[in-house]
């Protein structure tokens, strides 16, 4: 049996209904493959992008303190042995050297993220107003780039390759994605916050995410063989629109 096609990932994850810090939790179905814990992946509330949230009374952001930090609440499960703890906690030290972002043990702050190792890699989309899951698999996810891509889901980024002007950077080649995986490559209604299109962020889908048979299904233009898909930690532009966005 082809493991890449076998694995078969029923997750059961909150969304925010995005209605004044009112959660509404509903059963998702998403069906993947090895790629999915590759790639890591999103829980996209579906009416949601960082710059419609900015409008309203609730926000999908994390709220600056008197002190200019940016707190996030997070408590880490116990079922992590203490060197993936190290590599969970050395990701978001990252994010604290760099930005205005940083990651607090929760004590009893009502929003805040559980980070735990359920089946596969995902996040929801920004704050969603309460406990919000970030899954982190154990052996697949537990690696600094895939946490620094879950985290900034959590804080309210969508995939790089999705953004509003993408047709210019990057060939969507739709023939040879998977059917069900398609909705992965739609477009957003980005705020690219003045940063341009970025083939190195950590955010940027690798060139065969979700394709049929390891076919690419994202390729850089006009020079194809710009590297894509990186998983190391943050880019400088993904430290830059961090930044921006929480006017650090
Ligand atoms: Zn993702």
């Amino acid at each position: 049996m082809d493991l890449r096609s076998s694995v078969s990932l029923l997750l059961l994850l909150g969304v925010c209904s995005g209605l004044h810090g009112q959660v509404r939790t509903h059963p998702l179905n998403v069906v993947g493959s090895i790629n999915f814990l590759i790639e890591g992946d999103i829980l996209i509330p579906k009416k949601r992008t960082a710059m419609k949230c900015l409008k309203n009374a609730y926000s999908c952001l994390w709220s600056k303190s008197a002190n200019g930090w940016v707190d996030i609440p997070y408590r880490l499960s116990s079922k992590y042995d203490n060197s993936e703890k190290r590599v969970i906690v050395n990701a978001m030290k990252d994010f604290e050297y760099k930005t205005c972002i940083r990651f607090i043990q929760r004590s009893t702050q009502r929003m805040y993220l559980s980070i735990e190792p359920r089946l596969g890699c995902s996040s929801t989309l920004g704050r969603t107003g309460d406990k919000q899951v970030v899954s982190l698999q154990r052996f697949g996810c537990v690696r600094r780039g895939i946490v620094q891509h879950e985290l900034l889901h959590a804080m309210g980024f969508y995939h790089e390759h999705t953004r509003s002007d993408r047709d210019r950077y990057v060939k969507i080649n739709w023939n040879n994605i998977k059917k069900y995986f398609v909705y992965n490559f739609d477009k957003k209604d980005t705020n690219n916050l003045g940063t341009p299109y970025d083939y190195s962020s950590v955010m940027h889908y690798g060139r065969t995410a979700f394709g049929k048979l390891g076919a690419e299904t994202i390729i850089p233009i006009p020079d194809s063989s710009v590297p894509i898909g990186q998983r190391h930690g943050l880019s400088d532009i993904d430290i830059r629109r961090i930044n921006r966005l929480y006017k650090c």
